[in-house]
């Protein structure tokens, strides 16, 4: 079983920032999207006291496979995100406005804070919506649907022919022929 809850006291924070590095396993990230993990993620927490809270920051890792947006195929690469919230003790007050706008606020009302949701909302949040396997995949034919970094000199006639009549039939036609 995964852990539930990865904790950092929070009262041991000071002004200087300290670095906590986890270990974040498939079954704890507990991701259900299109996607699929394949290792580990290696986390990196940095926590610093400011003066309205804490400031945190998330840098991960991990091995994902990823299906291409432009030739469908399966590639497993090393997926980073990170992002930076503030952390402010009590509850949502409603209408605070932090002075850097760009950082989310999150509340905390114990002296600890869980940052396990925290990891899994900010590698979502950076999952890419179209990956592709390499900036240059040409993807697929658009007639054919071969991938075309396989087959970039394909002629279409030929193809469409041999699909058409099937490699084996064409080439018994040939053999036949000749005899
Ligand atoms: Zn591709
Ligand atoms: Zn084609």
């Amino acid at each position: 079983m995964g852990r539930s809850e990865i904790l950092i006291l929070l009262k041991d924070i000071g002004y200087k920032p300290r670095t906590f590095r986890v270990e974040v396993t498939p079954e704890e990230m507990d991701y259900r999207g299109e996607y699929t993990v394949v290792g580990n993620a290696n986390v990196r927490i940095t926590v610093a006291r400011v003066d309205i809270g804490y400031h945190l920051k998330v840098e991960g890792e991990v091995k994902m496979r990823f299906v291409c947006s432009r030739c469908l195929d399966e590639y497993v690469e090393t997926f980073r995100f990170s992002d930076e919230n503030i952390l402010r003790r009590g509850e949502y007050a409603g209408d605070e406005r932090l002075k850097d706008e760009d950082v989310e606020s999150i509340y905390v009302e114990r002296d600890e804070v869980d940052v396990l949701p925290i990891i899994r909302e900010i590698f979502i949040s950076n999952l890419p919506i179209n990956p592709v396997c390499s900036p240059d995949c040409k993807g697929i034919c658009p007639v054919c649907g071969l991938k075309i970094e396989d087959e970039a000199e394909h002629l279409h006639e030929e193809v469409e022919k041999t699909r058409k009549l099937g490699i084996f039939l064409e080439k018994a036609l040939k053999e036949g022929g000749k005899q």
